[in-house]
C-alpha cells in the first residue's frame, strides 16, 4: 500500500490475502477534507470466508513453535521501524494527528510488537502443582498450561489507528490465536498497512484478517459463535452494547475516561507548579484531547490553586495549533467537524451554567481551540461526560481526602495522575482511587505498553498491555498425572 497513490483503492486483507469487495469507503483528512484513500469493503461472503479460514487454522496456529511466532512479530517490529516516517504520515493524514505525535504512535506500536515477541518466547512455560497436600491427591501432580480460547475479534477506535490495532494483533500472534481485526471506519488505512507488514511473515493463511466491515454489519460478526473472544476499544456505549449482546463470550472492553490530574499541597514550589502545568496543558490537548487518558479534570489543593491556574492557562495558550503535517504543530483538528461541534456545545452549555472560560472556547471547522474552564457546575454535561476534546476543567479542593473523593466522583475510572513528592500520599492514592492506574508525579495520560492497562466502573472490563492481553486471549487448562 502506498501512501502517495491517494486515488488507488486500498484492498483489505482476507486470511492474509489482499482482496477487494464490491463497496468502497472514502477516508478523508479531518484537517482539509482531502481524500486520503478509498478502501474496499468486504462482502458478507468474504467476511464468512475470513472467519472460516481463521477457525480452520486455529489448531495449526496454536501448535506453531514459539520461535516462529516470535520471528513474525520481530519482523513486523523491524518493518515498523524502517517505515516510521511513511506510516506516521499516513496516521497524520487519516486521523489529523500532528506528525510528532504520529511518530510517537509508530514508536509505541514498535514497542508492542517487541514486547509481544519477547513474551511469545517465555509465555506458557506451565506450572506444576503438587496435589499430595490432601490425602486424595497422593501420587498425583497437576500441570497447568494456557491455551488460546479461539479466534479473537479485535475492534479498534479512530484515535490511535495503528497502536490500538497493534494491541489487538500482536498478543494474538504471540499466543497463537487467529485474529480478525476491524479497524475504525474513519481511520482504516493504518490497520490495513499493518496487514501489509503481517503479509510479509510466514504465518499460516487464515491466522489474521483485516476487515473494514461497516458498523451496521458488525452485529452479525459480534454474534458469530466461532469468535469466542472480543477485544474492543472504543466508547462505553458501543462496548457495553456488544458485551450485553453476547453474554457468554469473553469480552475485554477498553472504554472512556475523564482523566483527573490531582495536585496535592506538597507539590508547591515554582518548579513543581511549572512541571505540573506544562504536563497538564500538553496532555489535555495531545491528540486534540481525543485520548481516553487525556487530562480532563484538574483537581488542585486550595493552597496552591491561585498560583497554578495562570501557569496552566499560559501553557495551554502556548500550544501550537494548526496543520497536522506541520512539524511545529502540537494540536491538530478533531476527527470531524461534528465532533468539534459537540465539544463546542458542551463548553457553551457549561458557560451558560456559570462556568468561567479562561482560555479557548472557539471552533474553526473541525478544529477546537485548547480550552480551560473553571467553576464548572455539577449538572452540566462536561462535569460528568468524557469530553474527548481539548478541554480542561479546573477545580479546587481542601486537602488530600477531598481530592481523592473528587477523582472518584466520576462514573469512569481509567487512570489518575497525582502530583506529590510524599511517598505515603502516593500509597494512599493507590489505595483510594477507583481507577485502573495511578500515575504518581505525572498526568493520567502516561501509558507504557507492557503494563496492565484498563479501567474500572464505566471505563471497561479486563486489561490490555501485551502480557495481560495474552492472558485474556488464553485460558488455563490443567492436566492431572496419576500414579506417580
Ligand atoms: P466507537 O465506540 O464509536 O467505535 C469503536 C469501534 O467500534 C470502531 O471500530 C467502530 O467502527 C466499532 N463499532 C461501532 N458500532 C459497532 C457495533 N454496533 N458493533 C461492533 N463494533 C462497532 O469509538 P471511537 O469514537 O472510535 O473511539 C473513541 C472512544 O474510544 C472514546 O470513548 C475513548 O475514550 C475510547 N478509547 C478507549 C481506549 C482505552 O484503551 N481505554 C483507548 C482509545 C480510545
Amino acid at each position: 500500500m502506498s501512501v502517495t497513490h491517494e486515488s488507488a483503492i486500498h484492498a483489505f486483507w482476507l486470511a492474509g490475502r489482499k482482496t477487494t469487495g464490491e463497496d468502497t469507503l472514502d477516508v478523508t483528512s479531518p484537517w482539509d477534507n482531502r481524500l486520503v484513500g478509498t478502501v474496499s469493503v468486504p462482502t458478507d461472503a468474504q467476511v464468512e470466508e475470513a472467519v472460516a479460514a481463521a477457525v480452520a487454522v486455529q489448531a495449526e496456529l496454536a501448535a506453531t513453535p514459539a520461535h516462529v511466532r516470535a520471528s513474525a512479530l520481530d519482523h513486523v517490529m523491524k518493518r515498523l521501524i524502517e517505515r516510521t516516517e511513511e506510516i506516521a504520515r499516513l496516521i497524520s493524514a487519516e486521523n489529523g494527528k500532528p506528525m510528532k505525535w504520529a511518530r510517537g504512535e509508530v514508536g509505541r506500536a514498535v514497542s508492542v510488537f517487541r514486547f509481544a515477541a519477547e513474551e511469545a518466547r517465555r509465555f506458557n512455560g506451565g506450572e506444576a502443582q503438587r496435589l499430595d497436600t490432601d490425602a486424595g491427591g497422593v501420587g498425583r501432580l497437576a500441570l497447568t498450561r494456557r491455551f488460546p480460547r479461539g479466534t479473537v475479534l479485535g475492534i479498534s477506535p479512530f484515535n490511535f489507528p495503528l497502536n490500538l490495532c497493534a494491541h489487538k494483533v500482536a498478543p494474538a500472534i504471540a499466543v497463537g490465536a487467529p485474529i480478525i481485526l476491524k479497524p475504525a471506519p474513519a481511520t482504516p488505512l493504518s490497520g490495513l498497512l499493518l496487514g501489509e507488514l503481517l503479509s510479509e511473515t510466514d504465518l499460516p493463511a487464515g491466522a489474521w484478517s483485516v476487515l473494514p466491515v461497516p458498523n451496521d454489519r458488525m452485529p452479525a460478526l459480534v454474534q458469530d459463535e466461532r469468535l469466542p473472544v472480543i477485544s474492543f476499544t472504543g466508547s462505553d456505549k458501543v462496548g457495553y452494547a456488544i458485551m450485553e449482546s453476547v453474554p457468554r463470550k469473553h469480552c475485554t472492553l477498553e472504554l472512556g475516561g475523564t482523566g483527573a490530574a490531582v495536585v496535592l499541597s506538597d507539590f508547591s514550589s515554582e518548579a513543581d507548579l511549572d512541571w505540573a502545568a506544562t504536563r497538564i496543558a500538553t496532555f489535555s490537548n495531545y491528540q486534540g484531547g481525543q485520548s481516553c487518558i487525556a487530562v480532563q479534570r484538574v483537581i488542585a489543593d486550595v493552597s496552591l490553586y491561585e498560583r497554578l491556574v495562570p501557569k496552566i492557562v499560559a501553557a495551554v495558550e502556548a500550544q501550537v495549533t494548526g496543520d497536522p503535517s506541520d512539524e511545529t504543530t502540537e494540536v491538530g483538528p478533531l476527527i470531524s467537524e461534528d465532533a468539534a461541534k459537540r465539544v463546542e456545545s458542551w463548553v457553551e452549555e457549561a458557560v451558560r451554567g456559570g462556568a468561567t472560560l479562561l482560555a479557548g472556547g472557539k471552533r474553526d471547522g473541525a478544529s477546537y481551540a485548547p480550552t480551560v474552564l473553571a467553576d464548572v457546575p455539577a449538572g452540566v454535561t462536561l462535569a460528568y461526560e468524557e469530553a474527548f476534546g481539548p478541554v480542561l476543567t479546573l477545580q479546587q479542593v481542601d486537602g488530600e481526602a477531598a481530592a481523592f473523593e473528587a477523582v472518584n466522583d466520576s462514573k469512569y475510572g481509567l487512570q489518575a495522575g497525582v502530583f506529590t513528592h510524599d511517598t505515603r500520599a502516593a500509597f494512599r492514592a493507590h489505595r483510594a482511587l477507583e481507577v485502573g492506574g495511578v500515575i504518581i508525579g505525572d498526568v493520567p495520560s502516561y501509558r507504557a505498553d507492557q503494563m496492565p492497562y484498563g479501567g474500572v466502573k464505566q471505563s471497561g472490563v479486563g486489561r490490555e498491555g501485551v502480557r495481560f492481553a495474552m492472558e485474556d486471549y488464553t485460558y488455563e487448562r490443567v492436566m492431572v498425572l496419576t500414579g506417580l
